[in-house]
């Protein structure tokens, strides 16, 4: 049997040979597949690679990777507890949103992500993230409340760049984020039932 590693090692693989998004995949430095425990409990996806991350080829290495790491600490985690990557693997053009059919074209790897990784929960950092899971939510509204989608449970949450330079927005996310735990807890303990259904 495959590792994980090996299966998502596959995956990375197949984007590069399928030639996903293959003006994206030119205008940037490398692919940003995904880095951390390929067995975490928690995956965390945010929208697409900047600069840094372009650079570096992993995902949240820049500020909002800072503020990521700083609040995984606070519930006593480190990167490498958990996995991190986002929708779109290639950093778009001057860090502009990703277009609709850009987070189509790989919304297939990151499901086939989180099938070998399936983790307890997902945490979608931003709207972008949150809407190619559960298009109907507005993360305004739903942040920091699990909701349960077919077989998995997510996490929808603002996204870190957005905390940077709002101190509001800091003190909710680091909120939401300090309900993490109670939430894997719950869902550990097999009381999945008890949270909210998305139909
Ligand atoms: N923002 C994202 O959405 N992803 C990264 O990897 C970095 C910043």
């Amino acid at each position: 049997m495959l590792s994980n590693q090996r299966k998502l090692d596959e995956i990375k693989t197949s984007i590069i040979a399928d030639k996903v998004c293959p003006d994206l995949a030119a205008s940037a430095t490398r692919l940003v597949f995904g880095d951390g425990n390929p067995a975490a409990d928690i995956v965390f996806i945010g929208e697409a690679p900047g600069k840094n991350e372009d650079l570096q080829g992993k995902p949240f290495v820049g500020a909002s990777g800072k503020l990521l790491s700083e609040m995984l600490e606070s519930i006593s985690l480190g990167r490498e507890d958990v996995y991190i990557t986002n929708i779109v693997k290639y950093r778009p053009p001057n860090n502009r949103d990703p277009m609709p059919d850009e987070k189509l074209a790989f919304l297939p790897y990151l499901q086939a992500q989180l099938d070998v990784i399936d983790p307890a929960l997902v945490v979608t950092l931003g709207r972008h993230s949150l809407n190619c899971f559960l298009p109907e939510l507005s993360i305004s509204r739903v942040h920091g409340q699990p909701k349960r989608y077919k077989d998995r449970v997510y996490l929808p949450l603002f996204h870190p760049a957005a905390a940077l330079y709002n101190g509001s927005m800091r003190q909710t996310l680091m909120e939401d984020f300090g309900r993490i735990p109670a939430i894997i807890n719950t869902i550990k303990k097999d009381k999945v039932n008890i949270l909210n259904t998305v139909n």
